[in-house]
């Protein structure tokens, strides 16, 4: 074609939007690149013939299942469906004569999901149907196709879910009623030419985006662009050569001496769920991977990075021949493994023992099955980082932490890229956050501009990380971005691109980085606050699990060491803890997924609670079978045994035994028998006689003049108003008022809870300002004492809702507690209950894993602001010089302070993605825990412990129960070190004879704590969390039996494991 003018007019707007014409698929697609792109298409018969066959329900069977069924004719407009059933389409191809030598691809929207199997089972790559971004309908049927080409049968296993699961806006809960049509199914061949054409003027659109206006690689993008646009001729293949040779000009002008470096890794954030079930990961994770295989060997200079050990156990279990493909790609590392973790998970409610199990599956994993562990923590979509995560890093051998999702503030601009995050105890780790913001990029030329831009630490460093692919639902890398990244490795204009292994990212900035800042403490995410509290049975499950678990190892360990025949039940333990770190995924325990989810991890908790509980009896009976363990109608005494390591005094509670026990008192509610268990030994045990009386003085509780009702013991006295609000709050050991005057506590408060657009997710600060006070419509006394007194007090809630609650108070303890039952019916509103104390102090105190976190009680500063709302566990306390009150749970994990009130957010109701979430009956408990002496000087650590595990109780003939076979308790003990907890006891990873046991200093000082074992111990050494070997520790033999001791030295909030020799 003839033309006067080959360089462009200064209209650059116009040229901007001829551009922007030249590439799009709509109006002008038959006069622009869009008519060049394939050479030659066929579809129907005799070239492409499918047959189809539907599973039933909701099933997922296998391909060996799938092919032997009886398969029924399908065309183009075939309707798949309905929601979450399974359709295989077997696909018989005829290859026309005239492809021969050439590319063929069969393009393949079946507007969903689905995997492309070979005829011989192999999964050879994932299908996304649809118009989203993440569209990927082509599959490579041959690189070559023969003169005569005979039939080639595939399989489609058409899965009818999209990207994103099946609800609208994104995050709407399922809809169930979907079908899903077969929209293409042709044999083509692409125009090589055209293609690669189509890719530069992609980079050079993407360039003018992103470069700064006028600068001279902005113009000579334009001007490139406007160039090949006047050579092209949609019916004269000649004509792409000429415009290949016209962009060749440009890219051909590399960059400068003192380029910023990005390192690129390709990677598809799988959800182990979320908007879809576990059983559909399954397949999303295969879909995904065995494309990116694909990838992976069309392109050698390709990096692709996968994380989450249970995955690829999954991939493992269902996928072997996959599994086995891609552990061959590991080997020439272009697969690279990677997180260090079980599941990316969250990391706000799992407890520090859980945190530590999902490095210690997770390493153990890639170290067994790929040879080596990782050497970065990658968590690019989790909802905040926990302080101790810095040390637990350290101790699982990784030294390098990855995320983005601080991006997502919606207050404060986080202000680091690359950095050193130092955790509770001082350790760190090398941090970097992608300043492009996310992990789903696109390879985009401006997405790499901006890389560079948002950097905001080059001043010490000139590398960052870049994360493409699709991602979330899977899906990873495409071609396109493949080709970008090729052309972008060194380009005038754009940073220097290398795919790398994010190692190899982290090595060079720990080589060439000068004077990286710090970051001390948590990295508080400031978005989804609600994450705390949605799904309560969930995270009570959860936290049942955790304790149960612990109690489980705990006493199996002694039951080996001292049992004759028990064996120590490793293999089934660890698969339960395999199930309860997987509910920790980032969208599961923080209960922003579908309700499928949450009766899938119903059914997990189920599977791992009975367990665990079947296998503790064991335990029990081999411990204590010879200690005159009884029928409970039998019984005429109670064996108590402490798996905390301190000594207890606790009321004993033990339902239907009062008549033959002659107990002090009977409990109202149930009918147990009341009676104290003094002084129980940490991990010890104590025969309790119900007969012998006590030296407490009684607990009283009464109606006073006003109305009132006032629950009394020799420590505190607490009077409730009629409404059912704590009036009055006294610690009668020195008299003081705790509630401040026309103040109170157990104030319920049911707020507004509708967020901007993440609904299961966030709570919003403004919802604070709106809000209904609940009062109490009944209360009534129920228990009188001696040993315990409780009120029973109604409060109707909202439109639909009420809450039972029953306030008790013991005669030997100053801890009041609340027992809720809640029938829940809300609609975007959440429950908080306040208590307000006359304490005056800047901070809080909460406690996080294996320690404890200070947040402001103020709002000086934006940052102070945006901890409205926090994360604690079993815990928190507010304290000022000499006195704290500490608010305790047995589920519940967000708290909030504004100056002297501190409030537990109960329950929340979101309508998505569960539209159902938390409706129903719901039980927890809260306690309020007044102290003598500040925080530091307090038992609260272990108060708020002994609130959520309860002595094990045994019924005994107190004759049988011979004294003497006690002494081989307390088993454990822990001296000279008020502030060290014993946390876990449990059998090495490596299946020998020897004794893991777990402690941490946990209010923030050094210690020296002797650590005692009475069960057979030959030596013993501090060691990580990987159970291995660090430092000798001289173990001493103890007087009399008592058994051998180790002094072992603490830093504050440092987590030592000693693994004792057997
Ligand atoms: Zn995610």
């Amino acid at each position: 074609m003839e033309h006067q003018m080959s360089y462009l007019q200064k209209h650059p707007d116009v040229t901007k939007s001829r551009l922007n014409t030249f590439m799009s698929n709509g109006q002008f697609k038959k006069a622009n690149i869009h008519a060049s792109l394939y050479e030659s298409r066929v579809n129907g018969s005799p070239h492409v013939q499918m047959e189809v066959w539907a599973a039933d329900g909701q099933e997922r069977p296998t391909f060996e299942h799938a092919v032997k069924q009886e398969f029924q004719p399908i065309e183009v407009d075939h309707s798949f469906g309905l929601s979450w059933s399974t359709h295989w389409v077997r696909a018989t191809l005829q290859i026309p004569s005239e492809f021969a030598g050439k590319e063929v691809r069969l393009i393949f929207d079946p507007s969903c999901e689905a995997m492309v199997w070979s005829a011989e089972g192999q999964a050879l790559q994932g299908i996304t149907g649809g118009n989203g971004q993440d569209r990927r309908v082509n599959f490579v049927v041959t690189k070559k196709a023969k003169a005569s080409e005979t039939k080639r049968v595939l399989y489609l296993e058409v899965a009818c879910n999209g990207m994103f699961g099946l609800g609208d806006y994104l995050i709407g809960p399922p809809d169930e009623n979907r079908s899903f049509i077969l929209k293409t199914a042709d044999l083509v061949v692409k125009q090589v030419d055209a293609w690669a054409m189509y890719h530069d003027l992609d980079i050079l659109k993407q360039m003018i985006e992103g470069l700064p206006k006028d600068s001279p690689r902005w113009w000579q993008a334009l001007s490139t662009a406007n160039a090949i646009i006047n050579a092209y001729n949609a019916k004269d293949s000649t004509t792409l050569t000429t415009g290949l040779e016209i962009s060749r000009k440009f890219f051909d002008a590399k960059s400068g001496d003192a380029t910023h470096q990005v390192f690129a890794i390709g990677n598809c954030h799988i959800d182990t769920a979320w908007l879809w079930p576990y059983d559909e990961t399954k397949r999303k994770i295969a879909r995904s991977w065995s494309t990116q295989l694909d990838l992976l060997d069309r392109f050698p200079e390709y990096r692709f990075a996968a994380s989450q050990a249970q995955q690829f156990e999954w991939l493992k279990e269902l996928y072997p021949g996959l599994f086995a493909r891609i552990k061959d790609k590991i080997k020439t590392g272009q697969f690279i493994p990677i997180g260090c973790t079980w599941i990316e998970m969250d990391c706000n409610v799992p407890s520090g023992e859980s945190l530590t199990r999902q490095f210690l599956l997770g390493q153990r994993f890639f170290e067994e099955h790929f040879g080596e562990r990782c050497l970065v923590f990658w968590l690019p979509d989790t909802f905040g980082y926990s302080s101790q995560l810095p040390q637990i890093v350290r101790q699982a051998g990784a030294k390098y932490f990855f995320t983005q999702k601080l991006s997502w503030n919606n207050i404060n601009k986080f202000p680091h890229t690359t950095f050193n995050w130092v955790g509770l105890d001082g350790s760190s780790v090398l941090t970097h956050m992608a300043p492009a913001e996310t992990y789903t990029a696109n390879a985009t030329a401006n997405q790499l501009i901006e890389s560079v831009k948002k950097h905001k630490d080059v001043a010490y460093t000139n590398e960052s990380l870049y994360l493409y692919g699709h991602g979330d639902g899977g899906g990873g890398p495409n071609e396109g971005m493949l080709e970008r990244l090729r052309r972008m490795e060194d380009v005038d204009g754009l940073p220097r691109v290398k795919q790398a292994h994010p190692n190899e990212f982290y090595k060079h900035v720990e080589k060439t980085a000068k004077d990286l800042v710090s970051w001390r403490g948590e990295l508080y995410f400031e978005l989804h606050r609600g994450t705390y509290t949605s799904q309560a049975k969930t995270k009570k499950q959860n936290r049942q699990a955790e304790f149960l678990l612990r109690d489980l190892e705990l006493l199996s360990v002694v039951a080996r060491s001292l049992g004759k025949n028990f064996v120590y039940p490793s293999k089934e333990i660890t698969r339960l803890w395999k199930l309860a770190c997987l509910n920790q995924f980032h969208d599961v325990i923080p209960g922003s997924s579908i309700e499928m989810v949450y009766k899938d991890s119903d059914a997990i908790y189920a599977d791992v609670l009975k367990s665990a509980a079947a296998m503790k009896q064991e335990a029990v009976v081999s411990l204590f079978g010879g200690m005159g363990l009884a029928l409970a109608s039998e019984a005429t005494g109670i064996l108590v045994a402490n798996t905390t390591s301190w000594p207890r005094t606790e009321i004993v509670a033990v339902p239907g035994l009062s008549a033959q026990l002659g107990a002090q008192q009977v409990r109202k509610q149930d009918q147990a028998a009341l009676m104290v268990a003094t002084t129980v030994p940490g991990c010890g045990l104590q025969l309790v006689n119900p007969t012998k009386s006590t030296d407490a003085v009684p607990v009283s509780v009464h109606r006073d003049k006003d109305g009132c009702v006032v629950l009394e013991n020799l420590y505190v006295a607490a009077r409730f108003s009629a409404e059912g609000q704590l009036v009055n709050f006294i610690d009668r050991r020195t008299e003081r008022e705790l509630v401040p005057k026309g103040q109170s506590g157990n104030v319920l408060r049911l707020h507004d809870d509708v967020p901007i657009f993440w609904d299961a997710w966030d709570i919003e600060i403004y919802n604070l300002e709106k809000f209904t006070t609940m009062r109490a419509t009944k209360v009534t006394i129920v228990d009188e004492g001696p040993l315990l007194a409780s009120i029973s007090v109604e409060v109707p809630i909202g439109e639909g809702s009420k809450m039972l609650q029953t306030i008790s108070l013991s005669a030997i303890s100053p801890r009041l507690e609340f027992a809720c039952d809640v029938d829940w019916h809300e609609n975007h509103k959440c429950l908080k209950v306040g208590f307000s104390w006359d304490i005056r102090s800047d901070f809080a105190t909460y406690e996080t894993q294996y320690g404890v976190v200070q947040r402001p009680t103020h709002r000086n500063t934006t940052w102070d602001m945006a901890k409205f709302e926090v994360c604690a566990h079993k815990f928190a306390d507010l304290s000022e010089y000499g006195y704290g009150v500490a608010l305790l749970n047995d589920s519940k994990y967000g708290y909030a302070t504004l100056e002297n009130t501190m409030a537990l957010t109960l329950l929340r109701s979101p309508k998505s993605p569960d539209a159902y979430c938390d409706m129903g009956q719901q039980t927890f408990r809260y306690a309020v825990f007044p102290h003598q002496g500040s925080f530091n000087e307090s038992k609260v650590v272990q108060e708020a412990y002994q609130f959520n595990v309860p002595l094990i109780q045994m019924p005994v003939d107190m004759k049988a129960a011979s004294s003497s076979a006690m002494t081989a308790a307390p088993y454990f003990s822990v001296t000279a070190a008020p502030n060290v907890v014993l946390d876990a006891v449990k059998a090495p990873e490596d299946g020998s004879h020897d004794i893991i046991v777990r402690l941490y200093e946990a209010y923030g000082g050094h210690a020296s704590a002797t650590v005692s074992i009475k069960i057979g111990a030959s030596s013993v050494v501090k060691t990580n969390i990987m159970e291995e070997h660090a430092d000798n520790l001289e173990l001493k033999t103890l007087a009399n039996g008592a058994g051998k001791s180790v002094v072992v030295d603490f830093k504050p909030f440092e987590i030592v494991t000693l693994r004792f020799a057997a």
